[in-house]
């Protein structure tokens, strides 16, 4: 049976901590594709263009055969939780679908719409940065959400990459440079048209 990991994220914008991640996770568990799927621009919050982020995705997957991505929720013009674009997904993959997520996201699922029957829907695959989280304080959280929701969620270590969308944004924004952070044809894509200025 085929193995998909779907990674999802505002990619606002993407850049290497999250292709590193992917890369790691497809490896380690022997994922047959990674989806990635922008989230579409919500009513009432200001981020930068869905069309916009879905190209530098778009950009940045090409490189890598087991990379792709979905417009699954750039299409919707409404907030899309996650527990409805897998019930989407379902219907189009034929196979295993796992959904990925940093540490950080981690202690937040809490909180996701219907996060009990998106646990039956879906494995989760988490990358921790082992120096970054406190193994006692991760073990509480993923002891709490396998005995709650009898959620299962698989981590593997990736190294430790800090960097972020907010960061980036603010580097960009003050004229500094992104190499090495970000892929170098989404770092054209930037310039061209002007984003984070
Ligand atoms: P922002 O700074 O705008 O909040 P972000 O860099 O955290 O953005 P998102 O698009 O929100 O990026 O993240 C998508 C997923 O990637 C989340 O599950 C997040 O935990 C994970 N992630 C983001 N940055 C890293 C990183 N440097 N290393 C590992 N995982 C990351």
């Amino acid at each position: 049976m085929k193995k998909y990991g779907i990674m999802g994220g505002t990619f606002n914008p993407i850049h290497l901590g999250h292709l590193m991640i992917s890369e790691y996770i497809r490896e380690d568990m022997q994922l047959n594709e990674i989806i990635f799927v922008p989230t579409g621009n919500p009513p009432h919050k200001k981020t930068t263009d869905a069309e916009l982020r879905y190209r530098m995705v778009e950009l940045a997957v090409e490189e890598n055969q087991y990379f792709s991505i979905s417009d699954i929720e750039v299409r919707n013009s409404d907030i899309s939780y996650t527990v409805d674009t897998i019930t989407k997904l379902e219907k189009e993959l034929d196979g295993k679908i796992y959904f990925i997520i940093g540490s950080d996201t981690l202690f937040q699922l809490k909180t996701w719409k219907k996060i009990d029957l998106l646990f039956e829907k879906v494995e989760f695959i988490c990358a921790i940065r082992p120096e970054y989280v406190s193994t006692q304080i991760l073990d509480l959280e993923l002891k709490y959400l396998k005995q709650k929701y009898k959620a299962e969620i698989h981590i593997v270590e990736t190294p430790l990459y800090e960097i972020s969308s907010t960061d980036l944004r603010n580097r960009i924004s003050k004229g500094k440079s992104v190499k090495y952070l970000i892929p170098d044809k989404v770092i054209d894509y930037i310039k061209e048209k002007e984003l984070y200025k």
